[in-house]
């Protein structure tokens, strides 16, 4: 497989070329929105490239079906060709019928499941995304405790929970935090900006001058870290 683009009116559009055996040339696009274009061995490249700026338009008007039909889901849907984030990388979601599981490549989730329905689905891998969350959490507090500790912060037991308006909560008196399971979509600084946030509410229970002067001491660039984390990972999933 080769990557190639042409453009058209301006409009840079890009295609998959795959050599094999088929008659002359054939071109689609798949339901993830890339244009796939086979082609016959001896077929010489620039007929190709002239092939591809021919159905330009048929192209262009094709992406924009795809692209109509993906804005077209409700935001918290699991569909085909999604687009999940995982610890702040973007991977395409590909749902297959078979046992339950899950699995990470590259740049893929593969979702193998009984579930077809968006419900089930969702649910599905929000329990997933626990499995990762309790190992993932885990070992940023244990990268971060040391060097907090000399403040007075007891290592806290951690609560993961799915939660829909907050990132995280600490219990003082039961020395523990809460971290939410969506944290998993983000990058770890922003994971760890909202560990560094609830430690130390050991100190400080309020949001006082004080609670974020410690909080800058400890990670001077909390608020760009905690205004990445409000716009760019909630996919509503
Ligand atoms: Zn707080």
């Amino acid at each position: 497989m080769e990557l190639h683009a042409i453009e058209y009116e301006g409009i840079p559009i890009e295609y998959e070329l795959i050599r094999k055996d088929v008659k002359y040339i054939n071109l689609r696009v798949n339901k993830h929105g890339q244009v796939v274009v086979s082609a016959a061995k001896r077929v010489p490249f620039s007929v190709i490239e002239e092939f591809v700026q021919s159905k330009a338009l048929w192209i262009i008007n094709h992406l924009a079906e795809v692209e109509k039909i993906r804005m077209a889901q409700p935001s918290g849907a699991m569909y085909d060709g999604k687009t999940l984030y995982y610890l702040g990388e973007p991977y395409t979601l590909h749902i297959a019928q078979g046992l339950r599981q899950i699995q990470r490549s590259e740049n893929i989730i593969y979702m193998s499941t009984f579930q077809t329905d968006s419900v089930g689905l969702r649910s599905e891998y929000l329990d997933w995304l626990r499995e990762q969350a309790t190992g993932t959490f885990a070992k940023l507090l244990d990268e971060i405790h040391p060097k907090v500790k000399d403040y007075g912060i007891p290592y806290p037991k951690i609560q993961v929970r799915n939660m829909r308006s907050i990132w995280g909560s600490c219990t003082v008196e039961t020395q523990s935090i809460r971290l939410n399971l969506q944290l998993m979509k983000a990058d770890p600084d922003c994971i760890r900006q909202v560990i560094y946030h609830e430690l130390a509410h050991f100190r400080f229970a309020d949001h006082s001058r004080r609670f974020y002067a410690l909080l800058t001491e400890w990670m001077p660039n909390w608020k760009e870290c905690k205004e990445r984390l409000e716009t760019m990972y909630k996919d509503g999933v």
